[in-house]
């Protein structure tokens, strides 16, 4: 069977005076997330699930947050690296199915939009991405959020 299957979390803190950007999607709130780079934590979650799939190095490893080349970086570049690590390797995505914890913003006013964001990022039809908001009810920081990610990818040579 040539399947591989990959997990991926990521979280951030809320930050003042930054855009929100969750998969690649500008979203309408008064804070953006926290981090060397844009914060996208949705790309990152799905950077690692995929990352992890393949068995490579993790997102940390692979864009140290210590490196000035990634200081406010578009995640896309982390996204397409994994991608273009994937296609190398002869794997293409079968499904992913993301999670995003968040009491805000509300996730489901952007869930289309995100969706097509990640089929035009990662070249697979909208029908195979699925992403959930889900509201924190007591789970960790209530100044930020987190995304969890599972990956499916199948080998075609
Ligand atoms: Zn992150």
């Amino acid at each position: 069977m040539n399947l591989r299957i990959g997990i991926g979390f990521d979280s951030h803190e809320f930050q003042e005076g930054k855009p929100l950007i969750l998969g690649g999607v500008r979203i309408e709130f008064p804070k953006g997330l926290k981090g060397h780079s844009d914060g996208d934590a949705l790309l990152h979650a799905i950077t690692d699930a995929l990352l992890g799939a393949l068995g490579e190095p993790d997102i940390g490893e692979l864009f140290p947050d210590k490196d000035p080349r990634w200081k406010d970086a578009d995640s896309k570049v982390f996204l397409l690296e994994a991608l273009r690590r994937m296609e190398q390797r002869g794997y293409r995505i079968v499904n992913l199915d993301c999670v995003i914890v968040a009491d805000q913003p509300r996730i489901s006013p952007y869930k289309e939009s995100i969706r097509k964001s990640l089929s035009e990022l990662l070249r697979v039809p909208q029908e195979s991405i699925s992403i959930k908001g889900k509201s924190r009810e007591g789970f960790c920081m209530d100044d930020g959020l987190a995304c969890l990610c599972t990956i499916l990818l199948i080998y075609e040579g």
